[in-house]
């Protein structure tokens, strides 16, 4: 409903009840809408940040330890670069070569291979020397120099036993003569990453996974459901990953199915991808249930506030109909239904004020019947009470007008107000009423007509020059005793 026409109905009063219990519940139901979409983003905040601060601490933790790994190899390279290094005792050469590289709690096995991929230096005793690894692309990738820097493998299964799958991470080694040499390497068993991702609680329906750039799921918490992909690579959501080097947003699993809030990064600038992926329906749980809660308590209390009032409109409008009803009693006569005299001389007082205003004429019709005392002695109370409402009946049916007013006056007197209505216009208006009247032919035997029979005095306001109201109603009286003394049965004018 437009607001201009709200305020119509408001000012009219149809709504003096309602209006302020429906602002009241519109308030409340917006109150809440306000509050609950706050807390929801709230609750995204919260998620937001947690997810952040947990992927960071992880990436730093997961990077330095691979970064410390790269530390090894390096100080690995350097030691095979000291002159006479295969000249050292084994143990000596061992410890140059190994030692540092062990501080590092991702570190499983370190190792030396030559150009051929022979095995010729290792942190621990298996794999025997000379065991080859030339198939192996953490070699192969050195030898064909595909790469610079550090290489990590993909996941892989480790040749030596209870190893268990492992990245491997290898740098080349330079001769003198910038020839290639061969490859430093180090294995991370997948088990000490996975004690560390393992290490934080994530909620039941989120996840934190680690990829290589290819999209090989490295270690995932919780763990890969069974049957599912462990690789993801072309999927929506790793292509978004690929595509930035860090950042956050909501996708679908590839693995599960579930919408979750992604936040990624690639710990250390590594080839790998680490995320925590939060269910977006976890994030939202508590929220849920709780805007439950409220939407069912504010609705209840809105529910309640509409019905009282509605109870109570209804019980001030039965009140208000009640009143009018009184009033409507208060005002009008009982047998015929006309106004009485308390009402009909208000409207008099009203009607003159109201013509002496607007210069409009104001015409009165008194009316009185004849010999109504010997109608009643002659044919009962009961038979003149029924002919004075038969009066009054075609009195209000000839009073047209709206504006028309007809009352009784007194006993068997009535008075008709005609606002707007000129003299000679009054008295055709009474002699249509007489006329009416001795038409209705009810015997009246003492009336010399032979039927029932009216005396009317019509006056018009126009003629009661500088009088009151009194006067103009003293002026129908005297036309009304003209008519009387004129031998009854007519009308008689005191303006004409
Ligand atoms: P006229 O006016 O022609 O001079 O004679 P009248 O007999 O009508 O005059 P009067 O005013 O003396 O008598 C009025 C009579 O109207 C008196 C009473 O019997 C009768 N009357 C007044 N009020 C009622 C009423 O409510 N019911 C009935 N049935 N008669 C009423
Ligand atoms: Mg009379
Ligand atoms: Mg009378």
């Amino acid at each position: 409903m437009p607001i201009f026409k709200l305020y119509r109905y408001i000012q009219r009063g149809a709504f003096s009840i309602l209006a302020p219990a429906f602002l009241i519940t519109v308030s409340m139901l917006a109150l809440l809408g306000v509050a609950l979409w706050q807390e929801r983003r709230d609750a995204w905040q919260r998620a937001d940040l947690a997810s952040a601060n947990l992927l960071t601490a992880l990436a730093q933790d997961i990077g330095g330890n691979i970064k410390q790994v790269d530390r090894g190899l390096q100080i690995t390279a350097d030691g095979l670069a000291i002159p006479g290094i295969w000249t050292y005792p084994a143990t000596v050469r061992s410890l140059i070569l190994f030692a540092a590289g062990r501080a590092s709690p991702y570190r499983g096995r370190a190792f030396v291979l030559d150009s051929q991929g022979r095995l010729i230096a290792g942190s621990n005793r298996e794999p025997p020397l000379g065991a080859s690894f030339a198939d192996r692309r953490y070699f192969t990738v050195h030898r064909s120099g595909g790469t610079a820097g550090a290489f990590l493998s993909e996941p892989l299964d480790s040749r030596v036993a209870g190893e268990g799958r492992s990245l491997v991470l290898s740098r080349r080694v330079t001769g003198t003569n910038g020839e290639f040499a061969g490859i430093v390497g180090a294995t991370i068993p997948l088990r000490s990453i996975h004690a560390t991702v393992s290490s934080v609680r994530s909620g039941p329906q989120s996840a934190i996974n680690l990829f290589t750039l290819k999209g090989t799921i490295i270690v995932r918490n919780p763990p890969l459901p069974k049957g599912a992909t462990h690789n993801i690579y072309g999927s929506a959501t790793f292509d978004h990953m690929l595509r930035e080097p860090a950042g956050q947003f909501v996708g679908t699993s590839a693995i599960d199915g579930q919408e979750r809030l992604y936040t990624f990064l690639r710990p250390a600038g590594l080839p790998l991808i680490l995320d925590v992926a939060t269910s977006t329906r976890e994030i939202f749980a508590s929220w849920r249930t709780r805007a439950g809660l409220y939407g069912i308590a504010v609705s209840a209390l809105c529910i309640a506030v509409m019905t009282l009032s509605f109870l109570f409109r209804r019980e001030l409008r039965r009140r208000a109909d009640s009143e009018a009803e009184l009033g409507k009693l208060a005002a009008t006569d009982g047998l015929t239904g006309l106004l009485n005299r308390r009402s009909f001389d208000a409207a008099i007082a009203r009607e003159w004020r109201r013509a002496r205003r607007t210069q409009a004429p104001l015409s009165l019709v008194i009316i009185d019947a004849d010999h109504f005392k010997a109608f009643n002695d002659h044919y009962g109370h009961v038979a003149g009470d029924k002919v004075l409402q038969g009066i009054a009946a075609v009195m209000q049916a000839s009073a047209r007008r709206a504006s028309d007013q007809v009352a009784r006056i007194g006993g068997e007197e009535f008075a008709i107000l005609l606002p707007d209505t000129g003299a000679r216009d009054a008295w055709h208006f009474a002699e249509r009423v007489r006329r009416a009247v001795s038409d209705l032919n009810i015997p009246h035997r003492a009336n010399s007509e032979g039927v029932v029979t009216i005396s009317i005095g019509v006056t018009c306001s126009v003629t009661v020059e500088a009088g009151d109201v009194e006067a103009f109603m003293n002026a129908g009286d005297a036309a009304l005793y003209l008519a009387k003394n004129a031998g009854r049965n007519r009308v008689a004018d005191t303006a004409v």
